[in-house]
């Protein structure tokens, strides 16, 4: 018998990590209401939205997004957030290169705490201030083939690379096993 469409649809939790202000809380806002707001103080709250995306093959992904309320300050308590995580979005800013190496710390320590088989993605955003790129887009896609993530670079402001970055990740989530 053939299977039903909804056996093919998947839920997945997904956590942002990175180091505050490089535009984690308006990429999830840009992908889940389609907006971006310079003067908000944005978080998005306490615990997760949520938002599906269909795919080319007709599987439904619903992503439960967990934004920090800027816990990424408290490294010691990472781990309770992205417990159970099926995939994560590391951010840096592209005109920080600071914000790059704090990067490379949260692939690390999720190389070593975060789920097996956990997704993970590399993203540069505020690509849309490319006159004052600091991180070579070369250099980031060079760390990110070695460490076996996606990369992308994203404006959350001008919307470039949102609904690719969300769509990459749902097509690289494991489907269940029939
Ligand atoms: P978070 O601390 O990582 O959640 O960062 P926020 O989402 O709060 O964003 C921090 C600041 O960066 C805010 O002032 C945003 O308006 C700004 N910002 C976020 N994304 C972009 C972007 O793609 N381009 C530009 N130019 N600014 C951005
Ligand atoms: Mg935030």
């Amino acid at each position: 018998s053939s299977p039903d469409a909804s056996s093919k649809d998947l839920r997945a939790k997904l956590v942002l990590l990175g180091d505050s202000g490089v535009g984690k809380s308006c990429i999830v806002l840009r992908f889940v209401r389609g907006q971006f707001d310079p003067t908000s103080k944005v978080t998005v709250g306490a615990s997760f939205l949520s938002q599906t995306l269909a795919l080319e093959d007709s599987t439904i992904v619903k992503f439960e997004i967990w934004d920090t309320a800027g816990q990424e300050r408290y490294a010691a308590l990472a781990p309770l957030y992205y417990r159970g995580a099926a995939a994560a979005i590391v951010v840096y800013d592209i005109t920080s290169p600071e914000s790059f190496s704090k990067a490379q710390y949260w692939v690390k320590e999720l190389q070593k705490h975060g789920s097996p088989g956990i997704v993970m993605v590399l993203v540069g955003n505020k690509a849309d201030l490319h006159d004052n790129r600091s991180v070579s887009s070369q250099d980031a896609q060079d760390y990110a083939e070695k460490n076996n993530m996606f990369f992308i670079e994203t404006s959350a402001k001008t919307a470039d690379n949102i609904n690719q970055l969300f769509e990459e990740i749902a097509k690289r989530l494991p489907r269940p096993t029939a």
